[in-house]
């Protein structure tokens, strides 16, 4: 491609102890777990609203924050939180009333215990509150471009908002932007995909549907054949589809992405007409949400200071610096129509999260969180859905503030600091 030299000066918008990429909800809760410990914050989403995947990519429910046998949680802190400030809306069904298999889980039964299905506009509105109410400053509409980097450290974020380009500058700067937008681009090493294919798991357009009759459908679905899979949201009426796959769609290419995006349009007709064709209690059913972002399940991995392995996974290796404890499946959607699906290994009870695995090489002042930590594909596969995003969420943004407070880089701070802090905020950590 031609290259075309740009020059211009960019006003700064504001200085910061931590700037946060990516509203979804890793960002979210490394945004409120910072400004909760004093930091002056901010937080930068390219959508129009707070939630990421669980908001713009309507995707749900949230899977389990139990344990592989779903008898003890794993994951508590500010997910528990997010829990019940949706009670109070009844946008919610807590994870301990939702049981497997059932019409919550779409019949399925392995690892789906606990579940918690939740109302996604309500989500906004809570997620909304707890950013206000923490005093952290967002920034939606606007998107990361670049970052000026000095002595190994990000000095600046360049920022392409509706009235133009603008930068912020801060201490520390967490990338939870879901594909490693900023770790690409400050010199972190990424790879994308699965490590010997380059090739990432497949995206999915979520949509829900109304005016499902439920008994109908209850009483069909249980059955080994049924065609799409649909869950039911707190709702009685409303299903979230989870259903077809687009293949080998690039998430950090703007035109793989809009080609991905229009396939994935088209499966949501399909499926929509099996549904009402085809699925007994769906034949009145409308649509009434698509997704406005494409469901994309994977794309970069940072290299970090230790990757996770799918062995740690099996064998739950208890890391002495662990942040955050899981227990779903390693869930990796086949990366191709001949493959076969998900789950070929069995996972530890409980596994744990280092906070080594947060730390990229080559940038001394950014952490990663959610998806894109530093993990094998596979062994990601379940440590990506969104409870476990949140407690590395929560984790990175209470690193961070610990190390702005002791002026620490962040590679140095004590964990036992951090994981005492963290504890205190409802984490579980054994
Ligand atoms: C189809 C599908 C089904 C899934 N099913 C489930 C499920 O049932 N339950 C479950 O718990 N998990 C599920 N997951 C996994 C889960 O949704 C994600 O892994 C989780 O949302 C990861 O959180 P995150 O914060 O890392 O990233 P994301 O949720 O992807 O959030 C990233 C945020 O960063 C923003 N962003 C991106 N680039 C920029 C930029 N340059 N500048 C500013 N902002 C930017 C995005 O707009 C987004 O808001 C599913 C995922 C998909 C795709």
């Amino acid at each position: 491609m031609k290259e075309v030299n740009y020059n211009t000066n960019i006003s700064l918008y504001g200085e910061y102890d931590i700037v946060v990429i990516g509203g979804g909800p890793s960002g979210v809760c490394a945004a409120v777990a910072s400004a909760r410990q004093g930091m002056k914050v901010l937080l930068v989403e390219s959508t129009g609203m707070l939630g990421g995947m669980a908001t713009s990519g309507l995707v749900g429910p949230f899977m389990t924050n139990y344990d592989r046998d779903g008898k003890e949680k794993t994951v508590s802190g500010l997910f528990d939180e997010i829990v019940s400030r949706l009670e109070k809306f009844s946008a919610v069904i807590a994870p301990e009333k939702v049981d497997a298999p059932s019409l919550y889980t779409s019949f399925i039964s392995r690892y789906h215990r606990k579940l918690t299905p939740f109302n996604p506009f309500y989500l906004q509105i809570v997620l909304d509150d707890m950013v206000s109410e923490a005093g952290v400053e967002v920034l939606c509409y606007t998107k990361f471009a670049d970052c000026v980097l000095e002595d190994g450290q990000i000095k600046y974020v360049i920022l392409a908002a509706p009235e133009g380009m603008l930068c912020a500058t801060a201490k520390t700067f967490i990338d939870c932007s879901g594909i490693a937008a900023v770790a690409a681009r400050a010199n972190v090493p990424t790879y994308k995909g699965s490590e010997e294919s380059g090739v990432p798991q497949p995206a999915t357009l979520m949509f829900e549907v109304d005016g499902v009759d439920t008994e109908k459908y209850a009483e069909y679905a249980a059955r080994p054949e049924y065609p799409v899979k649909a869950y039911l949201m707190p709702t009685s009426k409303r299903y979230k589809v989870n259903h077809y796959h687009v293949f080998s769609v690039d998430a950090a290419n703007a035109k793989s992405l809009t080609d991905g995006h229009k396939s994935a349009r088209r499966q949501v007709l399909d499926a929509y007409s099996v549904l009402k064709d085809k699925t007994p209690g769906f034949e009145r059913a409308e649509i009434t949400n698509v997704a406005s972002v494409l469901g994309v399940r994977e794309c970069r991995h940072i290299e970090g200071e230790y990757k996770i392995t799918v062995n740690d996974v099996v064998e739950g290796t208890k890391f002495n610096d662990r942040i955050a404890v899981y227990g779903y499946g390693m869930d990796v959607h086949r990366r191709s129509e001949k493959e076969s699906g998900n789950f070929k290994v069995e996972v530890a009870n409980r596994y744990y999260i280092p906070y080594r695995s947060l730390l990229p090489k080559n940038c001394s002042n950014l952490l990663v969180a959610g998806k894109t930590i530093c993990c094998e594909s596979q062994a990601v596969g379940g440590m990506r859905c969104m409870p476990a995003a949140m407690a590395m969420g929560q984790a990175a943004g209470t690193a961070a503030a610990i190390a702005a407070k002791n002026g620490k880089p962040l590679r140095d701070i004590d964990i036992n600091e951090l994981q005492q802090q963290l504890i205190k905020d409802g984490v579980i950590l054994d």
